[in-house]
This record gives C-alpha cells, structure tokens and sequence, in this order.
C-alpha cells in the first residue's frame, strides 16, 4: 500500500464528492455472519482514512447474527486493532441516502500488513491467483427480498409474479431502480418474485470483487428505498417458516481470453473440457460451499424440495431444482450467455467468501479433467427415492463438516480466517439449537 498515493487519490475523490453536497462516507465491511457492519467519516477525513485507515476491533470476526460475540482459536475479546482502508475506486455517491457516499474496506494490520481475516482480501487474493493462472471468473448474485412491515406483513397483495404488484407498488419500483441507475449499477431484470411481498433484481456480471461489492451496494440501496417509503426489507434466507424463501443464487461463467469455457466444446451442452472439470469440481464441492453460501441455520429452513432453492446435489440445464443449474442461453448468444447459477445459496452468504471461495475451487480445479456426473433433467422429488440425486446437507453442522474436510478450501482461507468463520458458524447453531422454525425465522428475518 503506497500511503501517499492513497492520500492523493483520496484528496481528489472527497473534493468530487464535496461538489456533489456529499459529506459522509460510509465504509463497510460484511462479517463473517454474513452482517454488513459499518463506520463512517467526514468527507474531509477521508484523506486520512485513506491513508493509515479507520480503526476497528477484531472481534467482528466473531461477531454473530444476534450480536453475541463468541471465540476462535485466533480472534475474540477487546484487545487489538485493524485499519479499515476504504477501496477509492469504488466511492460511491447514495442516491437514496441524501448527504452520503459509500466505499467498501479492506483490513490491514496496524502495520499495514494485509489482515488474514479480512474476506474481501480473500476475494481479492483469490481472482488474482485465477488471473495468474489465466483464468478469469464472472459472476453475478441475484438480489431476493421481502418488503413489508415489521411484523412480516407484505407490501403488496396481488398474485406471484403479478402485474397488480408492480401497479400497486410502481413508485417504489422506480425509486429502487432510479437509486441503482444513479449509483451506475448495471441492472438487467427486477420483477415481483413468487412470495408474497418478494421482489427480485438481477446485475450485470462482473469480476468476484466487483460482484460482491455490488451485493452489498444494491442491499444497502435497496434497504434505503425502502426506508423512505416505510417498508423493513429482508434477504434472509426464510421470512416466514415454511414458505418460499429468499435465494442468493450465485451466477459464473469462467474465461480463458476471450473465450467462455463454459460453451463452444465438446462436452454436455457444449461445456468445454475445462468447464466441465470446474463445474464438476464445484457440484463435488457443493456441500462444503454451502457452509459459505448457505451459512446460517436459517438457510436450512429454506433448503427443502419444491422450493426451487436448489437442494439437491446435482445438475441440470435450466433445472431450477438442481444445486447447480446450467444455463446455457439461446443460441446464437452462448457465447456470453452461457453461465451457471449455484442455486443453494442465500443471503446471508458473505458475498467476499463465497465469490472467493468459488474462484478458488474453479482455479485449482480447471485443468483436472473431471467430467460432470449424469444430468438429472427432471424434478428429483418426483423421482422414486432410490433414483433420487443426494440432498445437499440438510442441516448447517453438516455443511461445516464438509468444509472442514474439504482439501482445497480451508488451506487457501488459511487458520485464521477459517476458524473465525467456523466459529461463528458453531455458535449460531448453539444460539438456536431448541429454536422452532418460526423463532429462528423471526431472530434472523431483519438480520440480513
Ligand atoms: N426463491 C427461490 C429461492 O429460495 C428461488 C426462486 C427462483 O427460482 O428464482 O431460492
Ligand atoms: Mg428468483
């Protein structure tokens, strides 16, 4: 980190905003409970934040959902300091947050030593070693949310999908997409979702960084809009016990050059040699990802059959039920379009972890030559249970397992970042061991 080149770049952005009657920066970070977290500065602190950070403990690498505070063989209690630095290319003006503007962070020591636990430097870490190695991820997270009142009462009554939902709610509608247009975020779909009061948005795919940052501005832009026309949202994974959820679904392509590894070959649905060995090694892998993407026991609640959440560990083209569904475009198009969506996940996936941890598996697997297993094209739970592809694990302890277990993803998160975040896991589970489905729904719904 070159201090002074940070302290002039910062001097330059703060000017910009100041012009634009910007006069706060928020700066966050997202914890390993998958929580958005935050300080903030004066925009003419933003030089010196820039260049020796704002400082902040390290017990946030154990903070959980419900702000308890556990241990990790590494991290915990009131000692110790981390220097947040704010990313300056990626300040953003709020437009629905009048006065303020938005950076990411990422964590360094006091000594200006990238942090180990720090999830975004993970993420970055991560896309580097890929690019090194010549492979290039895109990806993009679909945003699903609930907008209602605090008592889980939706903001709109008409059906699933429904026109009267955008007519009853189209000046909400437009204040979100207004707010992203305004913030440059590059939105491609937004429509009513199944549930009731669920509203799904979709972006424009981007590097691991980009993707995850963007999870944490369209959230934060989101939650804004719908503050000013009073509605709570969530992204939680259930908001309310046994009814469709809110997905976190993570879409991939992966690039050599120009060319989308995931058409154009010789393998199932034109996947090349090299896809397939990723998408392979991402479908084996799936349970230990969901630790990361599916990471709260909320997630669990939402992780059933004919929810089109994706909860079996398996694969298909366009098959909205498999754990990784293959989505390969019209033709004439595969060309970009052609990508996979990892549909188990959810919102309270730390977006940094997951991209990071999907960039990683794809890097040290492209060149193994793994082939996928049969495709499954039809709903598994209207196959006889014998035939049925595997669940992906049905419960969060089980997915910490197979993280633990797994041989690529704890060494490259390294101890101390595992540990904080398997931690973290552990305790959440404690928290709501005797919990019924519809306490842990109600303890998480306004979390995430
Ligand atoms: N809401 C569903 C989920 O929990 C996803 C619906 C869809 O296919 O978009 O993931
Ligand atoms: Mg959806």
């Amino acid at each position: 980190m070159d201090r002074q080149q940070q302290a002039a770049e910062a001097r330059r952005v703060a000017a910009d905003l100041a012009a634009q009657d910007v006069r706060n920066i928020a700066l966050t970070w997202v914890d390993n409970a998958g929580v958005t977290r935050v300080k903030t500065v004066p925009v003419d602190r933003l030089e010196r934040a820039a260049e020796w950070g704002v400082g902040m403990s390290p017990v946030f690498d154990v903070f959980c959902v419900d702000d308890s505070i556990t241990t990790s063989r590494h991290a915990g209690g009131p000692v110790g300091d981390l220097r947040l630095h704010p990313d300056l290319s990626r300040v953003t003006a709020l437009a629905a947050q009048p006065g303020w503007a938005w950076a990411p962070v990422d964590r360094y020591t006091q000594e200006g030593v990238p942090y180990p636990g720090c999830q975004r430097l993970f993420a970055r870490a991560a896309t580097e070693q890929a690019r090194e190695a010549g492979l290039e991820l895109r990806m993009a997270y679909e945003f699903e949310w609930f907008a209602g009142t605090l008592d889980a009462t939706p903001s709109t009554t008409g059906p699933a999908y429904g026109m009267t939902r955008l007519v009853e709610l189209s000046g909400y509608a437009d204040a979100v997409l207004a707010a992203l247009a305004a913030q440059r975020v590059p939105v491609e779909q937004f429509h009513p979702e199944y549930a009731a009061g669920q509203w799904e948005l979709s972006v424009a795919p981007a590097d691991p960084v980009t993707a995850a940052d963007r999870a944490v501005l369209v959230r934060q832009t989101i939650r804004a809009v719908s503050a000013t026309f009073g509605l709570q949202v969530s992204f939680a994974p259930v908001v309310v016990a046994g009814q469709v959820g809110n997905g976190g679904h993570l879409h991939l392509s992966a690039w050599t050059g120009e060319q989308n590894l995931f058409t154009g070959g010789g393998g199932p649905h034109g996947v090349t040699a090299e896809g397939e060995s990723i998408l392979a090694a991402l479908l084996h892998r799936l349970p230990a990802l969901l630790a990361i993407g599916a990471p709260s026991p909320a997630s669990y609640l939402r992780l059933v059959p004919r929810h089109w959440a994706g909860p079996y560990q398996c694969w298909g083209r366009e098959n909205r039920e498999a754990g990784l569904r293959l989505v390969t475009g019209s033709e004439g198009e595969r060309d970009t379009a052609a990508n996979a969506e990892l549909k188990c996940f959810d919102g309270a996936a730390n977006p940094y972890l997951l991209a990071g941890a999907v960039t990683t598996v794809a890097a040290a697997t492209r060149d193994a030559g793994l082939t996928l297993p049969p495709e499954v094209t039809v709903d598994p739970a209207d196959l006889p249970e014998p035939d049925q592809p595997p669940r992906l694990p049905t419960s969060l302890p089980e997915a910490v397992a197979a993280l633990r277990a797994d041989d690529i993803l704890p060494p490259a998160m390294g101890d101390l970042l595992l540990e904080a975040f398997c931690a973290v896991r552990e305790a959440e589970q404690a928290i709501f061991a005797d919990a019924s489905p519809a306490d842990v729904a109600a303890a998480t719904r306004w979390r995430y």
